[in-house]
Order: structure tokens, then C-alpha cells, then sequence
């Protein structure tokens, strides 16, 4: 009874029991994997890359709910300090091996960086070129890109660029400081202490330039006023300022000077004989020298450096008490007559070899020509009335004549050069007589001429800045 009420239960069991073991024994252990995570990734360069890795696991084919996680190996490495394409292999299983793969790239996406310098205070003179300050271009994969970095300048600013060699591109700017902090130059024509006759009409002139401004003559301020007809000392002041504030100033002391005499007249009642010699010294100044000192007669030489070799002559006419004065240096018209710039070269040349001779300079001098020449006109048109304006402001005082003996030319002989000096002086109560001691026979015949002279109770000085000074009208 027991059994048969069993019977179905118990087959229904033995069924069930039947079909597991033939399940249990047609089931095989797979081995499954798979990657966590993507399998093509990317990272930057430099950056930590965290693997995430792969799960494996055994799983039963027909004992399809049963699962076991089983250890996986990894092969391969990324390193991100270098560039490229990484292949990680994941592997698990013991007999069956099986494998999955992920791809990892490392890239560089990160443009390098700019760092520009910046001094301080620093700025650009308007008007001039920025002078670059400096930079710094680095890049985490390159390195040091600096000389890579492409300037240019534009409206107002420098910009930077560079590029890593991914071609990662990175730009920086700066903006131009421009400003200007530098001060005007005033000029004052011929020097800040100047010396003028009185009665001389004097201009005053300068000149302002800027670096920036350019110029500035017409901004200039001046305070204090010559007066030309006043003997004295006067000061001006100048000012200027420019544009950006900034401010220059100068002074000048002007000495009105007492006027020399051209006519004075007679002197102590005497009738007085300036006696001149230029052009030398020459080869007759000895000669010369020892008429001079026979009659004990004070002359005056407008000396040369024509000739080189007698240039210590004029030692030993300062020596003698005679007054030497400034002719030329070269006595070529072409040359100091084709500017001012050259006139007053040559003029300082002489004036050296006059301080070398006799020790100090001297103040007075005579235009090669005379003040009246015509021969400049050539050369520069209106030099002569530069010149003579500009001598008076150089505390010079030049001289022409007022009887010439000729011996320049047209004439050859002594006895006409004596004749034209009788004739002159007795014109005059007070004469400059031109003469030239390279002249052998003016030389010769000097010692007649100063005897008549002192006979007929003429009297001979030597030149000085206050003497007569015979001018000429200037004709150019
Ligand atoms: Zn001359």
C-alpha cells in the first residue's frame, strides 16, 4: 500500500535525480573575460593612467548557474612620458587560455606655455623700436621651446606664438609701453658767455630739439633782454619743455663790450701808424725783426702757417713786444670760405700754433681778403656778414686797413710800396697799414719807410682788441 501510494513520487524523484546526473556530466567549465572600462582609451600625456583592468570568470555550460571569478594576468604597459599607442592584454584561464585586448594612446593635447618678462619701469622712447624685454616658452612633452617662439609687432603690441610638435599652439601678447621721459637739448649758438660791441646788433640764437618732439625752437622761453647799447653784463634764461612734461633749461651771459674806435680821431695829438704784416712768418720776418727793434718800433703780425719751417718766428715777434694776431691757417679761400663750420676750424687751428708759439691765444685777427672781400661770395653767399657777427661774439676783434702799400699786388718794387705808405698816412690821422713781411722787398725797404715816418712825427703802435679797427663795409 505504502509503495503504491509512493510509486509516482518515487519515479518523478528517480526521473529528476536521472536528469541531474546527466546534467553534471555533460557540463563543461568555460572560461569568460572582459574588459572594465573602454578598450580604446586615451590619455594625456604625463598624466597617471589608472588600468581598470578585466574580469574573468568560470561559468558552467550546462551548470550554467554556477560562476566562479578567476585571477587575470595583464601584459604590456603604458608609459605616458612617451607618445604612442599602448596594447594591454588581459589573460586568464589555466588550460584554456582566453584573452581580451585594450588599446591605450597616449597623446599630447596640452599646448606648451609663454612666459613673457617684464622688467620693471620699462618703456619705449616714443618713436623708437621696442627692445624685447624677453620670454620663456616651455612645453610638459618638448621641453624648452623658447627658440621656437615667432615675434612679430603690431599697432602697439608683440605677439607671441609657439607650437609643440603635436601641434599645440599657444599665443601671449604684451602691450608697448611707449612714453618719453628724456628731456629737450637747448643749443645756444657760439656758447653760453658771448662778448658783443656795444652798438652791434645782435640777434640771439638757439635751438631746442627733442628726441621724441623733434623740434622745439619755437616752445622755447627766454627771460632777461640785452641791451646793446648799454655796456654791461646780461644773463638770459631759456626754458623749454616738451610734450610729455619733461623740461630743459639753459642761461647765457652776454657781455656788451666798449665799441673800439674805427676813427678816433688824433691821439694825444699825434698822428698814430698801425703797421700790419700778414701772410708769414716767412723767410724776411728776422729781417725784419731787427729793423723793427733798431727803430725800437711796436708792429703788428697776422700770421699764417703758410710756411711751416718759420712758424717759431712768431715767438719771437711776441718776444719783441709786437702784437700777433690770427691771418689764417691755410690761407686757401676755397677751403675757409666754404663755410662758417670751416672758417672757424681753420681759425682754431692757427689759434693753436699761436698759443704753442707765444702761450696764450690771441684775441685779434684779420679775414684773409679783408672783411670787404668778394672772393667768399663765391663760395658761400653772405658768409662775411656771419663771420663778422659771429667774431664778435667769439670776444674777437678783426681788422682791415685803411692804407694799403700794394705790395700784394699789383706791386713789385720797394720804392712804390714806400711811396703808397708815404701817400696813405698822410690821409690819415690814424692809419693800418697793410703790409706783407713774405715780400722781400716790403722787408728791404722798411727801414726807410719807419724813419721818414718817425722824421715826420708820426707814431708807431701795435694793435690791440680796443684799437681802431679800420673796417670795411661787407659786401658779402
Ligand atoms: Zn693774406
Amino acid at each position: 500500500m505504502f509503495l503504491k501510494k509512493y510509486r509516482i513520487l518515487i519515479i518523478i524523484l528517480a526521473a529528476v535525480a536521472g536528469a541531474l546526473v546527466i546534467t553534471a556530466a555533460l557540463n563543461r567549465w568555460k572560461t569568460e573575460i572582459r574588459l572594465t572600462g573602454k578598450s580604446n582609451v586615451t590619455v594625456e600625456y604625463g598624466k597617471d593612467y589608472k588600468d581598470p583592468g578585466a574580469y574573468a570568470e568560470q561559468k558552467g555550460t550546462s551548470l550554467f548557474f554556477i560562476r566562479k571569478k578567476i585571477p587575470v594576468k595583464r601584459s604590456g604597459k603604458v608609459d605616458t612620458k612617451k607618445l604612442g599607442r599602448y596594447i594591454l592584454t588581459y589573460t586568464a584561464g589555466s588550460s584554456k587560455k582566453v584573452s581580451v585586448k585594450r588599446i591605450v594612446k597616449v597623446r599630447d593635447t596640452t599646448p606648451p606655455k609663454i612666459e613673457l618678462i617684464h622688467k620693471k619701469d620699462y618703456f619705449t622712447p616714443i618713436g623708437q623700436k621696442y627692445v624685447e624685454e624677453g620670454y620663456k616658452a616651455y612645453d610638459a612633452c618638448d621641453g624648452d621651446l623658447t627658440d621656437k617662439v615667432k615675434v612679430t609687432e603690431k599697432d602697439g603690441y608683440v605677439y607671441y606664438s609657439v607650437s609643440d610638435n603635436s601641434g599645440n599652439r599657444r599665443e601671449a601678447r604684451r602691450k608697448i609701453v611707449f612714453d618719453d621721459r628724456t628731456a629737450p637739448v637747448i643749443t645756444l649758438s657760439n656758447g653760453n658767455e658771448i662778448n658783443i660791441r656795444k652798438g652791434d646788433s645782435w640777434k640771439d640764437k638757439y635751438s631746442a630739439e627733442d628726441d621724441v618732439d623733434g623740434d622745439l625752437t619755437a616752445k622755447v622761453k627766454t627771460e632777461g633782454k640785452v641791451n646793446t647799447s648799454k655796456i654791461g653784463t646780461y644773463k638770459i634764461k631759456y626754458t623749454v619743455i616738451d610734450a610729455h612734461g619733461n623740461k630743459a633749461s639753459a642761461e647765457r651771459t652776454v657781455h656788451v663790450l666798449n665799441r673800439p674806435m674805427n676813427n678816433p680821431g688824433r691821439a694825444n695829438g699825434k698822428k698814430i701808424i698801425y703797421l700790419t704784416f700778414d701772410d708769414g712768418p716767412g723767410p724776411y720776418t728776422e729781417k725784419l725783426l731787427g729793423i723793427l727793434k733798431k727803430y725800437n718800433v711796436k708792429a703788428t703780425f697776422f700770421v699764417t702757417h703758410s710756411k711751416p719751417d718759420y712758424q717759431h718766428m712768431i715767438a719771437a715777434e711776441a718776444a719783441d713786444g709786437h702784437k700777433v694776431g690770427i691771418h689764417t691757417y691755410t690761407h686757401d679761400y676755397a677751403k675757409i670760405y666754404s663755410s662758417t663750420e670751416a672758417y672757424w676750424n681753420d681759425f682754431d687751428e692757427m689759434q693753436n700754433v699761436v698759443v704753442e708759439e707765444t702761450g696764450q691765444k690771441t684775441d685779434i685777427f684779420r679775414f684773409p681778403g679783408g672783411s670787404s672781400n668778394e672772393v667768399s661770395m663765391k663760395y658761400t653767399r653772405g658768409i662775411m656778414t656771419t663771420l663778422t657777427s659771429q667774431s664778435a661774439e667769439r670776444g674777437l676783434t678783426y681788422f682791415d686797413w685803411n692804407v694799403s702799400s700794394g705790395d700784394a699786388a699789383p706791386v713789385t718794387d720797394g720804392q712804390t710800396v714806400m711811396n703808397n705808405i708815404k701817400n696813405g698816412v698822410q690821409k690819415h690821422d690814424v692809419s693800418v697799414v697793410l703790409c706783407h713781411d713774405v715780400k722781400e722787398f716790403t722787408v728791404d725797404i722798411m727801414d726807410e719807410t719807419i724813419a721818414w715816418c718817425l722824421e715826420n712825427g708820426y707814431t708807431f703802435l701795435p694793435l690791440s682788441s680796443s684799437s681802431p679797427t679800420a673796417h670795411h663795409s661787407v659786401h658779402n
